[in-house]
């Protein structure tokens, strides 16, 4: 028995679908080289833009005629799109050929899913509201000499344009030991090179342990393990990001000089929209900290253009705060109304013409300094 997976989104996700492949695995499952040899196939998703899920959509519509073909292959939907109920439902309605559906926090239970369904031959439809990390799930490591390590899931912040708090719950930060443990065992394989931390705000790591211990903490005792690897992280929310953890950065050969600090956007006004609760300001001063204490760091971003109501002013100061700083790379995004978030609801959403002018001309801005840091 073969499976295939097909993910959308971040890198969150991506481990997620190793965690998928894991539990397949131990099912007695291989890995198939493509849809048409899978006896399941399962559509990892993605809800933080309209485009992700329209693909979906697109991409699970595709599959009905090789399900009218052969009915005893297994459908699967889950992640963050079917963890909003709505849209679970709308998929159950639109694709009856779909076999199972199943919200972020029921990954852990796919097997049980799956054999449920060979037994009762009923679709298997579910999705809790929140759930615990589960330490003993195996992963099926797919990143080549990287391995990614999840070290808190969900987020508290509320970012008035994100969905994330809604779909993959509040902070959950997983216990050092476990993270350490993990960490010493991928060393001590001698397969991975690099290992990656992962967290929607891993700056937020630890606040919600019993024993706290800060992401600083956790940096310094990473690096205490013997071996030949760098670590990395992301992401990072600069409203957390503390001077203990750009110092660890600093002293820590082991840890990439490469951070990626989203802003958003350098005008206050959309930032206080955003409900981001840094200023221009705040932000500006932590890139000058950064760039004082570590000299050779590497600086990406994350913008979001077209926020609701941003004017041309507004958006000249994302653009002049990229001029600013001089970022080695950015993501320029323009602005995604995704329902059931705060900024959905807002008056004077803007008109896509605008926000696409706004985005090429960010990205216009990135290839002129990328092009004039180069030469030197
Ligand atoms: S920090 Fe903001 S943008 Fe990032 S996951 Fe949390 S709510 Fe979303």
């Amino acid at each position: 028995m073969k499976y295939f997976i097909v993910t959308f989104g971040c890198q969150m996700n991506v481990h997620d679908s190793e965690k998928i492949a894991g539990i397949l695995e131990q099912k007695g499952y291989e890995r198939a080289s493509s849809k048409e040899e899978a006896d399941i196939i399962v559509f990892n998703t993605c809800a933080i833009r309209e485009g992700a899920e329209d693909r979906v959509f697109g991409n699970v519509g595709a599959l009905k005629k090789m399900k009218k073909e052969r009915p005893d292959l297994i459908i699967a939907v889950c992640g963050c799109m079917t963890q909003k109920e709505q849209t679970a439902l709308e998929m159950k309605k639109k694709f009856p050929f779909v076999d199972i559906i199943i919200g972020t926090f029921n990954v852990v239970k796919l097997g049980e899913y799956i054999d449920k369904l060979k037994e009762s031959r009923k679709k298997q439809v579910e999705v809790f509201e929140e759930g615990d990390i589960d330490e003993l799930l195996p992963y099926k490591r797919t990143s080549g000499e990287n391995a990614w390590v999840n070290i808190i899931q969900g987020c508290n912040n509320f970012c008035t344009y994100c969905i994330v708090p809604y779909v993959r719950g509040r902070e959950k930060s997983r216990e050092k030991e476990a993270i350490l443990s993990e960490i010493k065992e991928l060393v001590k394989s001698g397969k991975y090179k690099q290992i990656t931390l992962l967290g929607q705000n891993v700056n937020s790591y630890g606040k919600d342990l019993k024993n706290p211990c800060s992401f600083a903490q956790l940096l310094s005792e990473i690096c205490k393990i013997e071996g030949d690897f760098k670590v990395w992280f992301m992401t990072s929310h600069p409203k957390d990001l503390s001077d203990e953890v750009i110092d660890v950065i600093a002293k820590e050969d082991k840890i990439l000089k490469d951070i990626h600090l989203p802003a958003q956007s350098g005008n206050n006004r959309i930032l206080a929209k955003m409900n981001r609760k840094y200023t221009r300001e705040d932000y500006l001063k932590i890139i000058k900290k950064i760039k004082r204490k570590i000299p050779s760091v590497r600086l990406t971003s994350d913008f979001i253009v077209g926020f609701p109501t941003e004017t041309e002013e507004e958006f000249l100061d994302t653009y002049s705060l990229i001029e600013e700083v001089r970022f080695d790379s950015i993501f320029a995004f323009i602005y995604s109304k995704r329902e059931g978030t705060v900024a959905s609801k807002m008056d004077g959403q803007i008109d896509e013409e605008t926000k696409r002018i706004r985005v090429n001309k960010l990205l216009d801005l990135e290839k002129k300094i990328q092009k004039e840091d180069n030469k030197k």
